[in-house]
């Protein structure tokens, strides 16, 4: 597809200034640190497009880091699913998989470094009354009873820490800033816990643990990072970023903040996601409503699509939300070109030739993808029953309804004008259970050699040759745009769609989907684009999920409520 021309943005000026400087010796070092206690989601993604991709274009390097600091939350499985998203994005981090879990002796040894400087304390105060002492915007923090203690003592009780001789939460190991600071995140930070907690990777080897802000800025000095990029939240964190690199006095990475992306009818918070999983709300973190890599994966989605929306959204300064329709534009372009393209009856109607012959089958010649003369025809069966689309017919037809409808003639796709002559219905519910229509022999291939023209063309399957699928169509996950916005009080999920997922168990399709392969996308003509999902389909069993509908001009003009005009 189209990769639109890389568009500049502020952190590209900074980069490309610090080359024309010499800074780092011109080296462009960026990393991906993501906290194994989750999915990816497009959120990451933005990240990953971004960090990846300046390495790229200025012929540095990219780090994949996993944040692990946290043992409660993480997991084997969450690195290895982020890993596998990466890859499957189109990202490379050669043999840089790097954990922060591996420098824990290292961080303690810098911890070591600061407090012979004197510059940090072993705290005895509980989290309630560190944070009580914090002051606030206007009133300074208290200085801790503690906090003078000689260098000798918190060597002692800091090697003690380490060595299990505290209970949990009963003594941290702190910055000896400021408590008077306007930023009160400099106001003696804490920089080690005690906890007790299985890690999934050093397992009981520590019980001490290290704060985002102790870990973070040194793991990137550790690797030699550049530009450590990461969103804006952590704008009022650079400070102490910096303070602790400068008092270390190590190699010292340049932190940029950028804009975190928000997608409309959707939440990019993976406690939030992890909350949908496991309340049920979803099947999993791979479900495809789900804002996740492997959900829209699963969904139908291409790593192209999402790295084209990556650079058109670009990077920024300031929060706001992406609407979805761009994200599922980058889709419909991109499969535009590549799907083949298939006839599928979602909702079937049956339709009788009346006057086709019972026993006859022909083959139409239907091409594949006309964006693409290269991806051929396919040959598809034509019969005397048949199966159209139940909203391509309108009984009392509204004005600018131009389908089938009785006395009204349109074009079968690739093969025969048909005009309806009758209507069966239930006679107890007064349902529309068949169509009788005649078709036109001289319009074979879908023209009329007297020149008439029809205003509606139909997509259909031959009922003796169609294959039965379960067809699995969504809709946004939150119902409003902001779908964190819920009303004081009231829990966020209140937003979700309650009708996200409707499932069709007797679609149609037509037989040259047989075989096709998980994971495979198509489009079904008028409809939008499918992909067998990966999960869930079997050659005994078909499944499909829409990826992504077509721009549709009659859907809107309903939804309006325009039909009339
Ligand atoms: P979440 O808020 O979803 O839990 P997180 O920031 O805690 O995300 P991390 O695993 O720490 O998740 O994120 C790894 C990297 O991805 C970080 O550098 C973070 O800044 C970036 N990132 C996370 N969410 C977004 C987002 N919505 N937009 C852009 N970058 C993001
Ligand atoms: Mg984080």
């Amino acid at each position: 597809m189209s990769t639109p021309e890389p568009k500049t943005n502020f952190i590209k000026e900074i980069v490309e200034k610090d080359i024309r400087k010499n800074k780092n010796q011109g080296r462009v070092h960026t990393r991906f640190p993501p906290e194994p206690n989750g999915y990816l989601h497009i959120g990451h993604a933005k990240s990953i497009c971004l960090n990846f991709g300046l390495a790229a274009q200025y012929g540095g390097l990219c780090n994949l880091r996993f944040d692990d600091t946290n043992p409660e939350t993480e997991e084997i499985a969450y690195v290895e699913s982020i890993k596998k998203d990466v890859r499957w994005l189109g990202f490379d981090w050669e043999d840089r998989e790097f954990y922060a879990s591996d420098y824990f002796e290292k961080l303690y040894e810098f911890a070591i470094k600061l407090i012979k400087k004197g510059k940090a304390y072993v705290c005895d105060l509980s989290a309630d009354e560190i944070s009580e002492t914090r002051g606030t915007l206007t009133k300074p923090g208290v200085e801790s009873p503690y906090r003078n203690r000689t260098i000798e003592e918190n060597l002692d009780l800091f090697r003690r820490m380490r060595e299990g001789e505290f209970p949990d939460g009963s003594r941290v190991l702190r910055a000896k800033i400021d408590m008077a600071h306007p930023n009160l995140l400099m106001r003696d930070p804490v920089l080690y816990r005690i906890r007790r907690e299985h890690h999934y990777r050093t397992g009981d080897a520590w019980c001490i643990y290290a704060t985002y802000d102790w870990a973070h800025g040194q793991s990137d000095s550790i690797e030699g990072i550049t530009h450590s990029i990461c969103t804006l939240e952590f704008e009022v964190h650079r400070p102490l970023y910096d303070w602790l690199l400068d008092e270390l006095e190590i190699h010292h990475p340049q932190q940029i903040e950028f804009a975190r992306l928000n997608v409309s009818h959707t939440v990019l918070s993976k406690r939030k996601l992890l909350e949908l999983v496991k309340e049920g709300y979803v099947s999993g973190w791979d479900d495809p409503r789900m804002p996740t890599i492997s959900g829209l994966r699963r969904r139908g989605y291409t790593p192209e699509a999402i790295r084209n929306f990556c650079e058109r959204i670009g990077v920024a300064k300031m929060n706001s939300i992406v609407d979805l329709a761009l994200l599922e534009d980058c889709l419909r372009e991109d499969l535009n070109k590549r799907a083949p393209r298939v006839m599928a009856v979602l909702r079937p109607l049956k339709v009788v030739i009346i006057n086709y012959p019972e026993d006859r089958v022909e083959e139409f010649d239907a091409i594949n993808n006309p964006e693409d003369p290269a991806m051929g025809t396919r040959k598809v069966p034509f019969s005397r029953v048949l199966y159209i689309e139940k909203d391509d017919f309108m009984e009392v037809p509204p004005k600018k309804f131009y389908r089938l409808a009785p006395g009204r003639e349109v074009r079968l796709r690739s093969a025969y004008f048909i005009t309806c002559v009758d209507a069966v219905k239930d006679p107890r519910t007064g349902e529309i259970t068949e169509l009788h229509c005649t078709y036109d022999p001289a319009t074979r291939g879908g023209d009329a050699p007297d020149g008439r023209k029809v205003k509606a063309t139909l997509h259909w399957v031959s009922a003796a040759h169609a294959l039965d699928a379960e067809v699995r169509l969504y809709d946004t996950l939150f119902l409003k745009r902001d779908a964190g916005d819920v009303e004081e009080g009231m829990d966020w999920k209140t937003n979700l769609n309650p009708t996200s997922l409707e499932v069709l168990t007797g679609s149609k399709l037509e037989p040259s989907l047989k075989g096709a392969v998980p994971g495979s996308r198509y489009q079904f003509e008028r409809l939008g684009y499918f992909c067998v999902d990966p999960v869930d389909s079997s050659p005994a069993k078909l499944v499909f999920n829409r990826a992504v509908t077509l721009h549709d001009p009659w859907s809107k003009i309903k939804k309006a409520g325009k039909e009339n005009e």
